[in-house]
């Protein structure tokens, strides 16, 4: 095991790598940004290295000052969280060189998956069912035209270097799909530098479902169960669950095997998320992330399993600590991310925490990094923390839910604690009536003025 391990993030992520490392005996160092040398990851962590101003293109992204925090302190290996660096695979390869261990997959996957053109193709040949689409890249209007007239309308164009719902446009009809294709292209390459696009049917009203896989790279691969991510906003997730209410058992374990066995294929090496659309009782990959993610406690929750922890030990060339019959899941698991941000408009609203009071009892968990006297900079994401729940049925779950949030305190600062209030108290969401575009309607409809007034 290492002795040492530098954690290459800041917030609720930072905090929750230092709680594994910690119990697993791991010393931990902190990096930070001049506008975070007062936050609760540096405070927490045995050593912490200022690595540059508050942009984080200059400190949390910027590689030779994070080489030289793991050269100084004697850091053995680096735990990218997500974002940042977590999905960079020069970084990764960057660390190998320097005998740093990369607590991720091989670089090699992380490049596969990131360019979604080739993970589509390498999924599909490993027994993932795809979204029916483009076989690669699209070349021009014509090939275009011909691809979609095959698939039926409408399709969507997705940018092969997306990430973050960019490069995106949806075609109606083929008078729509030159100019989709073409804002594609602009998009992608204006945000990523490569204006490689291609084609999928688009789906009207699909469900949000992602396997949770574990690999040790040594032909062991197992899965987690799923967790359901429909509820977003601008293609950011709000609030997940696991198990996914649209799934049962049987559809749990069959999927579940479908992405483990391809990952044994693959060589697959410590935690990833395998992503579907789900629509009339069918699953469509549309992509696969190489890292931990916001919404990983709702399956810790289910199956008891610490997920940083065996991230920590597989790098560290341990093997899987568990058999997938050793995985069971226990009730229901609920997430919601809660952002300094106005619970109607959702404008940011950093600034000072006046007074922070937050939920416990039995089956509440919080994941933040926050308290009474921070100052939320504006300068990074504006995720105050997470509030997860964990209860024998998705019902008690839901009623546990709805008290956690009313006995939430955040004072000096806006936070979507009340759209959570609301969403609760819905009886769509009560009876898990939605799919990928509920939430959207439900804000544009005026669902929150309405909860306001
Ligand atoms: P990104 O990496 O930019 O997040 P994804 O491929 O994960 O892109 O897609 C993001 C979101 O876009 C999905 O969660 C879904 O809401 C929508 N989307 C993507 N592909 C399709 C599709 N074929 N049909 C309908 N919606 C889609």
């Amino acid at each position: 095991m290492f002795d040492k391990i530098l954690i290459a993030n800041r917030g609720e992520i930072a905090l929750r790598i230092l709680r594994a490392a910690k119990e697993l005996g791991i010393s931990t160092v902190a990096v930070h940004s001049t506008a975070d040398s007062e936050a609760m990851h540096v405070k927490l962590a045995d050593e912490s290295v200022c690595v540059g101003p508050p942009s984080a293109r200059d400190s949390y992204l910027n590689i030779p000052a994070l080489l030289a925090a793991c050269e100084i302190t004697g850091a053995e290996a680096l735990h990218p969280g997500y974002g940042f660096l977590a999905e960079n695979a020069r970084f990764a390869e960057i660390l190998a060189d320097h005998h740093i261990v990369f607590v991720g997959p091989k670089a090699e996957h992380i490049r596969m998956m990131g360019d979604k053109i080739e993970a589509k193709r390498t999924v599909k040949e490993l027994g993932i069912p795809c979204v029916p689409g483009s076989d690669g890249a699209i070349s021009g209007d014509h090939e275009a035209a011909a691809v979609a007239r095959e698939l039926g309308y409408p399709v969507i164009v997705k940018a092969s270097a997306g990430g973050g719902g960019r490069g995106m446009k949806v075609a109606r009809s083929q008078s729509e799909l030159s100019v989709a294709l073409a804002t594609a292209r602009l998009e992608a390459k204006t945000a990523f530098g490569d204006d490689a696009v291609y084609l999928e049917k688009f789906l009207e009203k699909p469900r949000h479902i992602e396997v949770q896989i574990l690999g040790d790279g040594r032909g062991k691969a197992i899965h987690l169960g799923e967790r359901e991510c429909s509820l977003q906003r601008r293609h950011q997730k709000v609030w997940e669950e696991s198990p996914s209410p649209a799934l049962n058992a049987s559809q749990r374990g069959h999927i579940g095997e479908v992405c483990a066995s391809a990952m044994r294929k693959l060589g697959y090496v410590g935690l990833g998320t395998i992503e579907f659309l789900y629509e009339d009782g069918q699953f469509y990959f549309i992509e696969m992330n190489t890292r931990i993610q916001v919404e990983h406690p709702v399956t810790e929750m289910i199956t008891g399993v610490d997920l940083v922890n065996e991230q920590i030990k597989i790098a560290a060339g341990s093997p899987l600590s568990l058999t997938q019959e050793q995985v069971i899941f226990h009730g229901h698991a609920i997430e919601c991310r809660i952002n300094a941000e106005h619970p109607a408009t959702f404008r940011p609203s950093p600034g000072e925490i006046a007074y922070y009071h937050p939920p416990g009892g039995l089956g509440v968990r919080v994941d933040s990094a926050v308290y009474a006297g921070y100052v939320i900079p504006p300068t990074y994401d504006s995720l105050v923390g997470k509030l997860i729940v964990h209860g024998r049925t998705r019902n008690e779950a839901l009623m546990r839910l709805r008290r956690s949030l009313d006995e939430f305190i955040i004072d000096g600062i806006d936070t979507t604690i009340p759209l959570f209030q609301t969403l609760v108290r819905n009886a769509d969401i009560q009876n898990a009536l939605y799919d990928i575009h509920w939430l959207e309607k439900f804000l544009a409809t005026g669902g929150m003025d309405i909860a306001a007034a």
